[in-house]
């Protein structure tokens, strides 16, 4: 029953007088929390057009642990609470742990072109790695067959492999350095680039990473990330990250933006980031190949700030 309650959510009766007031500002009048809504307030007309959601993103990660079988255990340990959908052993058995229709745990707080909740939208793949070891090649060939599998089914972009330190730049690193990113880009996962030309001047590296997927609110962690994914952690010089960001960025087409489904696919959360990620692409590709004629150009550098703030409201 409702009964002369403010919209804070506090009575007006308590909040009279100046030490009340602040007392009722620092303390007690923050926005209530949102109440769910009771079926009863909504009305039901059933379409018949509709179809499971599907995965759009496959995350990859090495689990640092010794064994499949110590993997398997953490795994599947309830008060460990995490999980991924596949674990591939070193010698190439593949495990199916959760069932790709649920949603694992394997990604936590996350980003990938503006999308937050990766564990909805992805398939999670665990490498049996102690995270210092090369990766076998009996067990990057059962992923390549898994990537296959899992790509043709949901028609996910080949562009949308990432690996976990990717979509957490500055919680996690995984899968490690010694992971071969270039064998699987050559079979058409995820991205590469070898002795990238130039970019053009204009382009700004942290909107370049933030077209390809990072971050922009952590532009060093993505940009630590992005270094690691694509040169095992080297130095480069401003001008060879910028090309290669570039170069890496003129390979993802349409195909590889945002985590969200395409076309007449499109769903709630993914709408928002695809037409994040189309204003930006169009954006770079504006300030970076200017029509003929242009005069004087320059990047925005406060669009990724204004993508975070509309992602996060
Ligand atoms: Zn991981």
């Amino acid at each position: 029953m409702r009964k002369n309650v403010s919209s804070a959510g506090v009575s007006r009766r308590q909040c009279f007088g100046l030490p009340f007031a602040l007392f009722c500002l620092l303390t007690a009048c923050t926005p209530p929390a949102p109440r769910p809504l009771a079926d009863a307030a909504i009305r039901v007309e059933r379409s018949p057009n509709f179809d499971a959601r599907r995965p759009n993103l496959v995350v990859l990660h090495h689990t640092s642990d010794g064994s499949l079988d110590e993997a398997l255990s953490v795994l599947t340990d309830p008060r460990r609470r995490v999980s991924a959908h596949y674990l591939v052993g070193r010698d190439g058995e593949i495990v199916r742990l959760v069932d790709e229709k649920e949603r694992a745990w394997h990604a936590g707080v996350s980003w990938w072109g503006g999308n937050t909740d990766i564990n909805s939208s992805s398939i999670g793949i665990e490498l049996d790695n102690d995270g210092f070891e090369p990766f076998p090649g009996a067990q990057i060939d059962a992923l390549l067959l898994l990537l296959t599998d899992l790509t043709r089914r949901y028609d996910i972009p080949g562009a949308n492999v990432v690996g976990h330190a990717d979509v957490a730049p500055d919680r996690k690193v995984d899968p490690s350095v010694r992971f071969p990113w270039r064998r699987l880009a050559e079979h058409g996962f995820g991205l590469w680039c070898d002795d990238p030309p130039p970019a053009p001047e204009a382009l700004d590296l942290t909107l370049a990473l933030a077209a390809l997927g990072y971050s922009p609110l952590t532009p060093e962690a993505s940009r630590q990330a992005f270094l690691r994914h694509y040169v095992g952690g080297r130095t480069l010089s401003d001008a060879e990250e910028r090309a290669l960001a570039w170069c890496l960025f003129q390979k993802t087409g349409d195909r590889g933006q945002g985590t969200g489904n395409r076309g007449q696919r499109t769903e709630d959360r993914g709408q928002r980031t695809v037409k994040s990620r189309g204003a930006l692409r169009r954006q770079i590709l504006t300030v970076s190949c200017p029509p003929a004629g242009a005069g004087v150009y320059a990047i925005t550098p406060r669009l990724p700030e204004r993508i975070g703030k509309k992602r996060l409201a």
